[in-house]
């Protein structure tokens, strides 16, 4: 079986930045294989592209560009904030605001977003809204370990059931 649409396809696999030698991401091995419904928007595009037509046992290399992966990264996504908005009784809760750190906010239409500590000022503080792997060319490297049709109430509910998805 090749995957195609609506396939539940599973794959072993290991995410470098840039190229095979980058710094590694994330890796499956040695654990579950990542599992998924092939062409329901899962996934990252240009992912699924590179897998159309493999079956399992196929290996598969293949680089992707920030911009069809995370997104470039965006200078104007870095938003100078003022300090107090963090205080809980009138303080900031100690070690909240350390760079690196990456705190829930709410937009003014209390869209629930994630920002990254970037920079403390004495009033201020800039916050990254970017997506941890915006401006990241990623290198994905692995085998295809099973293809197999998705069942109608996998379709209907858009995840993956039983081994290595959602039981329930
Ligand atoms: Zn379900």
């Amino acid at each position: 079986m090749t995957i195609s649409e609506k396939k539940v396809v599973a794959v072993h696999y290991t995410l470098n930045e840039g190229t095979a030698e980058g710094q590694l991401v994330e890796t499956t091995s040695g654990r579950e294989p990542l599992v998924f419904i092939y062409g329901i928007g899962m996934m990252i595009p240009d992912f699924e592209k590179n897998l159309a037509g493999m079956s399992a046992g196929d290996k598969f290399a293949f680089g992707i560009a920030a911009e069809n992966a995370y997104g470039k990264y965006d200078d104007n996504a870095i938003i100078e904030l003022p300090k107090r908005i963090f205080e809980n009784d009138g303080q900031i809760p100690e070690g909240l605001l350390e760079v690196g750190n990456v705190l829930p906010l709410q937009d003014q239409e209390g869209n629930q977003l994630h920002g990254m500590v970037a920079a403390v000022g004495l009033e201020t503080v800039k916050m990254d809204f970017n997506h941890p792997m915006a401006g990241v060319d990623l290198f994905f490297s692995g085998h295809v370990e099973s293809v197999r049709d998705a069942d109608p109430t996998e379709l209907a509910h858009g995840h993956v059931h039983g081994e290595g998805g959602h039981h329930h």
